[in-house]
């Protein structure tokens, strides 16, 4: 979400006549998007803000803002402990921020309101702001306010903007993508995802992040049917326990979590499976912990996200003692990255022999990089080359955990 809220800014922006540059040093004015979801988060912002002050110290006009999760949690606050903060804004009054900037600096009149920024050929694009979930343990619905989905028409054309930049793979974001609903018209994920698939360019699309609780036959449906929708989806679990799950107020047991995966796995072939999980939460015990390790070995996820637990400001959880000390959270990480490691690598190990579609991002020499619909990395072999942005077919050759390696086909 940051990323994009980084790539909105920087499209206002460019379209009000400043340039973007690479190097913080050409630069007059930084930038930082901040999260909040754990305490470290919040260090490495305060960390870049310090890189900061000798670089704004250097140069008269230079200015400092900050945006982000962490800038609306601490609103003005900010401005006492950061006293070479120049500005504190909201992403949801970002336009009014670029209009501030407009009357400070003087801006390139002959690129306002006509420029267009170069783009990737991937880009995030939200389609519902904030969460209505209570998950204890969560800031995000403190900070990002109360679930407002966009009108389906406001994702396509912004799509539709983005292909014609050169994007290829667009990826709809929402903290719970999958209780989206058009304001008019009550469209759902399925249906958005069916409508951007049809804009011209478009070769993928993919959506972040899904709750169990909201995975519906229609969106099991859209991914085995529509062509461009890629088969990949992330459902976080949290944790394998039901008591932690009941605290943490996921409302969904082992079970149901279970049941879904398997419908899910059985209703799409291929169907690639990521999740995330908290381990440390106030209270789990060894057994809890090890439950989760079962799912893991049971479900056998491609990819695992996994995050000790960090008391966020406001939540539920933060009230409740933090009695797993950091050296117990970073162990329980540890069996759980080396059991991943394990399955992913048997994941990938049945993909040899079998031809998958690979989006080239990236080229050197005979070979070259992207993912497959199934969102793996993937190193192709084309001795006559591969171009940047297209498909290709790929038979794979060698599997690691991390990646999967073969020829592509001519
Ligand atoms: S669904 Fe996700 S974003 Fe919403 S409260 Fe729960 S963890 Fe946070």
């Amino acid at each position: 979400m940051n990323e994009s809220d980084a790539d909105y800014l920087t499209q206002g922006l460019t379209a009000a006549g400043f340039t973007a540059v690479g190097d913080v040093d050409q630069a007059d004015i930084a930038i930082l998007v901040t999260c909040s979801v754990r305490q470290n988060a919040e260090q490495k912002a305060y960390g870049r803000f310090r890189e900061l002050k000798g670089w704004k110290q250097s140069r008269p006009g230079r200015a400092i803002a900050m945006t982000g999760c962490m800038a609306n949690r601490e609103k003005d606050r900010l401005f006492e402990r950061l006293p070479d903060l120049d500005y504190r804004f909201d992403m949801r009054e970002y336009e009014t921020f670029i209009q501030d900037l407009q009357g400070e600096y003087e801006t390139d009149p002959a690129q306002t309101g006509g420029a267009v920024l170069q783009h990737g050929l991937t880009a995030y694009v939200p389609a519902i702001f904030g969460c209505n979930e209570v998950c204890s343990f969560c800031i995000v619905p403190f900070v990002r306010g109360t679930e407002r989905s966009r009108p389906l028409t406001d994702v396509v054309e912004d799509v539709r903007r983005f292909a014609l930049q050169g994007v290829r793979e667009v990826t709809l974001l929402g903290q719970t993508i999958n209780s989206y609903r058009d304001p008019g018209s009550g469209a759902r994920l399925s249906q958005l995802l069916e409508a951007v698939g049809q804009v011209p360019g478009i070769w993928r699309v993919r959506f972040l992040t899904s709750h169990p609780r909201h995975v519906h036959d229609d969106l099991l449906f859209a991914i085995r049917d529509l062509p461009r929708v890629c088969e990949h989806l992330h459902l976080p679990f949290q944790s394998a326990d039901d008591v932690i799950l009941k605290q943490m107020r996921r409302r969904y047991t082992r079970d149901e979590y279970r049941a879904i995966i398997s419908h899910a796995r059985a209703t799409i072939e291929d169907l690639s499976v990521s999740t995330d999980v908290i381990v440390g939460y106030p209270g789990e015990t060894e057994e809890q912990f090890m439950l989760t390790l079962d799912l893991l070995e049971e479900i056998k996820f491609d990819v695992v996200h996994i995050q000790g637990f960090s008391p966020r400001p406001r939540t539920t959880a933060a009230r409740q003692s933090d009695d797993v000390d950091s050296q117990e959270k970073k162990r329980r990480i540890n069996v759980l990255l080396e059991a991943q490691r394990r399955i992913a690598e048997a994941a990938n190990r049945r993909w040899l022999g079998r031809t998958v579609e690979v989006l080239v991002e990236r080229t050197e020499a005979s070979e070259f990089r992207g993912r497959s619909r199934q969102n793996r990395v993937v190193i192709g072999v084309a001795p006559l080359g591969a171009e940047v942005g297209s498909v290709r077919r790929v038979t794979i050759e060698q599997a690691s955990a991390w990646q999967l390696k073969g020829r592509a086909l001519n």
